[in-house]
């Protein structure tokens, strides 16, 4: 017999083991899309001969499209995939597109052709994340019931699963890549997306009546053909990706034009709500708005703080040596997996005692720990020896600061999705969600842009002394942004009604 929506969220202690069937799942495709996302740059330079600050511009345009088409995989679930099938195509989306990389690359036999099998890998796993990644989460959402307290916990530990995945396929992608070969590493970003649709589809009876599509239940059931339309459509639309992708200038039109386009869609649909439930959704977009700013600080890590570590870092911590870079790119995702779950127990403690801070103030939080990180990477020229290399201890201290401000902003911003949007347009909404890091991703570069030292010939302490200036702007605009949100938060509060 197959399980009910009840018998699934009346689940007994911390976590419903659903959840875990989803951690495992998402773990796996993190493990792929981090992998793919670490090796991009790389490959670029090396083998596609790009300079590197166009192939830094590149790997802005692809995780700007990347989370971009999330909002249209998350559309598509709502009104006629459902969230499995959504699931299960971003999969096979994913998988193809590690294959053609995995056995395009490499045997081409000029830079060409190899860029082709490159931006045609690329585009695939594009719009197959884009229908994988949003739709997970809401489904994580729907395992509780409206308000059930112990949501946010379980969006920390499925955020503990993403950073599981991230942690390891950043490390082993790249690394496989540089020792032995490109085609090996994109290779197993392929058979590890595998892991993840086969654990989605062997678990997925266990989900009950969630993430059906609406075409076997709902206002357009009977209407097969646009299932199948939907599918035409996403492969249709890889050619144009790749052109876009290929040329950045498109990217910024992309950007100009996705976001309007969002917001005009969202407030047509929003007339058929009742008026609780358009202050509700109007709510969730003031979080989707503070998540920009959020991610355009936080995404340094992958620009100008990578370029801060190669060159003003030394490499010891604690009498041990590290490479810098290294550091840089999967300190977070460790902090993150062992106080992920932590904190998850800490808001299950604190609301049995009623005192759990609710979603703007922990938000709030997420910004005064964000200022609090970036005064400490700005503190880090105060240990700088006259080489302009400073202390790589403070630097990490600085990850382990921002860490907890992403745990009280990241998975606390996915629950509250579920929370605030009515139930056809939890896919838009959660879209929308990961459209603002889009966006994060894309304002991030610009400001990274801007901190480079305009003299190009700039010793490491001119360098230093460059960074940490734009490293302070951030920290200060972070503490205002907290401010005002919180400032604003009675107001806030009054929108969401009764969601905490
Ligand atoms: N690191 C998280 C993930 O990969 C959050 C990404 C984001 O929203 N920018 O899911």
């Amino acid at each position: 017999m197959q399980t009910t929506l009840e018998e699934i969220q009346d689940f007994k202690g911390k976590y419903p083991k659903q959840l875990w069937y989803l951690f495992f799942s998402e773990m796996w495709e993190r493990f792929c899309f981090y992998g793919m996302r670490g090796m991009l740059t790389v490959f670029m330079v090396s083998q596609l001969m790009m300079k590197e600050d166009v192939a830094n511009l590149q790997y802005g345009a692809t995780q700007a499209f990347v989370y971009a088409f999330t909002f249209i995989g998350g559309l598509f679930a709502d009104k006629i995939l459902g969230f499995r099938k959504s699931l299960f195509w971003g999969g096979l989306l994913m998988i193809t597109g590690s294959c053609i990389l995995a056995f395009g690359l490499g045997k081409a036999q000029t830079v060409e052709l190899n860029s082709f099998w490159f931006f045609l890998g690329l585009s695939f796993t594009i719009v197959g994340t884009g229908f994988f990644k949003p739709n997970i989460s809401t489904m994580v959402g729907a395992l509780y019931h409206e308000n059930d307290s112990r949501r946010d916990a379980g969006f920390s530990l499925f955020y503990a699963g993403i950073n599981i995945g991230a942690l390891l396929g950043g490390y082993a992608c790249v690394t496989i890549a540089k020792n032995y070969s490109w085609n090996l590493a994109f290779g197993l970003a392929a058979i590890v997306m595998t892991i993840s649709l086969i654990t989605f589809v062997f678990t997925q009876r266990k989900m009950g009546p969630i993430g059906l599509s609406p075409i076997e239940s709902g206002k357009s059931k009977g209407k097969k053909w646009y299932e199948y339309a939907t599918y035409i459509g996403s492969l249709a639309i890889i050619p144009v990706i790749m052109v876009m992708v290929a040329k950045t200038e498109y990217t910024d039109w992309f950007m100009y034009i996705i976001g309007p386009c969002t917001l005009i869609y969202l407030f047509y649909e929003m007339r058929k709500y009742s008026a609780v439930e358009q202050k509700k959704l109007l709510a969730a977009l003031v979080f989707i708005i503070f998540s920009i700013l959020f991610w355009a600080f936080f995404e340094q890590s992958g620009g100008s703080l990578n370029l801060f570590a190669s060159n003003n870092l030394n490499d010891t911590i604690l009498g041990m040596h590290f490479d810098p870079n290294g550091i840089n790119n999967s300190s977070n995702s460790l902090f993150v997996i062992i106080f992920a779950p932590l904190l998850g127990l800490l808001w299950v403690w604190l609301s049995k005692r009623n005192s759990e801070p609710n979603t703007i103030i922990k938000f709030g939080l997420g910004f005064i720990f964000l200022a609090l990180a970036f005064y400490t990477f700005y503190a880090t020229r105060f240990f700088a020896g006259s080489d302009g290399k400073t202390s790589l201890e403070v630097f990490t201290m600085a990850y382990f600061v921002i860490t907890f401000g992403e745990l009280c902003l990241s998975p606390i911003g996915l629950s509250i999705m579920t929370k605030l949007s009515p139930q056809p347009l939890q896919g838009v909404m959660m879209g929308m969600w990961f459209l603002a890091s889009a966006y994060g991703q894309y304002v991030a570069g610009i400001l990274g842009a801007g901190m480079v030292s305009p003299n190009e010939n700039a010793s490491l302490t001119e360098k230093l002394i460059s960074y940490t200036d734009g490293y302070q702007q951030l920290a200060i605009y972070a503490v205002i942004s907290g401010v005002v949100l919180i400032a604003i938060s009675p107001l806030v509060k009054k929108l969401m009604g009764d969601v905490k």
